[in-house]
């Protein structure tokens, strides 16, 4: 049993939260909102009236914020970093741009820390069946001790590389998911004006050179795959405004080395335009439809 505090208990960290309860370990839970900490208190985890608080005496800190502003903060200037014990380790599993990571990687080792950042992929469904992947970025000693937590929480534990791995890995592979998307959008859209039936282009693309996950698990017409949310009014799925989030997170990235990322900066553009109609909480293959002239 591992004495862990969990900062940010909300649509992620909450079923995060209770799966390391449901390993055995001890969990102390801290939130901004009462309204997602009350699951996870009745899971079994203790209260805490601040991140401060919530890290005293823990072996394991993880946290699971929404930006880098966020994890900055809790870290940083008095936070985490100044309250943890001596020899815990530090994870932060929010989705957040590559400096901020570094930055708080930084103040950690000055502090002490073992520190990892570790994003996850796999959303709130595999958050909940404990399958999440985790990209991680850190030192082998700290990728090590985090393992065993990490898989109790998630079924792919990946090591990207030194600080800030966890996060480049993301949202490189995110960016290329948003570009393959409106890509696999268009040439359906492109075809259905041609008259070819859905079933017969994703029939022939599916097992042609055009073949992608935004194709073959993620179908963004309803029909072919129908565990895809195009099944399902396009709820339920990874929402546009995370795509965005995550598309902006990378042109940022790719400013701050110079990186020619010209799809990257159209497939934002393109996001935001979506967001911008209404869709933000829709899930990101629904952006079809504005394709198709229907949003
Ligand atoms: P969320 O908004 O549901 O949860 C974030 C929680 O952090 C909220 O409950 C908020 O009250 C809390 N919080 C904010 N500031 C805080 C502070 N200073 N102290 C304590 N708590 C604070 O967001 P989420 O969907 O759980 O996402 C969390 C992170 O995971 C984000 O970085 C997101 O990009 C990433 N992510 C989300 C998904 C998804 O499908 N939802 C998938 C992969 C990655």
């Amino acid at each position: 049993m591992t004495n862990i505090a969990f900062i940010g208990v909300g649509n992620m960290g909450g079923p995060m939260a209770r799966n390391l309860l449901k390993a055995n370990h001890q969990v102390t839970a801290f939130d901004l909102s009462d309204t997602v900490l009350a699951p996870v208190l009745k899971a079994g985890a203790a209260k805490a009236a601040s991140a401060n608080e919530a890290v005293n005496g823990a072996d394991v800190v993880i946290t699971m914020l929404p930006a880098g502003q966020h994890v900055r903060s809790v870290y940083l200037d008095n936070g985490v970093l100044s309250a943890a014990k001596k020899g815990a380790l530090l994870i932060d599993s929010s989705t957040i741009d590559v400096d901020s990571a570094r930055a708080v990687h930084s103040a950690a080792e000055k502090a002490g820390f073992l520190f990892l950042d570790a994003p996850v992929s796999g959303g709130t469904g595999g958050a909940e069946a404990g399958t999440l992947t985790f990209m991680c970025g850190g030192s082998n000693a700290a990728f090590e001790q985090a393992k065993p937590i990490l898989e109790k929480m998630g079924k792919k534990i990946a090591h990207a590389g030194g600080p800030g791995a966890g996060q480049a890995a993301k949202i490189c592979n995110n960016m290329m998911l948003g570009i393959s998307m409106i890509g696999t959008c268009e040439a359906l859209a492109l075809g259905e004006k041609l008259g070819l039936e859905a079933q017969a282009l994703f029939d022939i693309m599916s097992t042609s050179s055009g073949q992608s996950w935004s194709l073959t698990t993620y179908c963004p017409v309803p029909g072919p795959v129908p565990t895809a949310p195009s099944n399902r009014d396009y709820t339920g799925g990874f929402a546009t405004a995370l795509m965005l989030k995550d598309l902006k997170l990378a042109q940022t990235a790719a400013q701050s080395v110079g990186a020619n990322t010209p799809l990257g900066a159209e497939a934002a553009q393109l996001y935001s335009l979506f967001a911008a109609l209404g869709n933000a909480g829709m899930d990101f293959s629904g952006i079809i439809r504005m394709l198709q002239g229907k949003a």
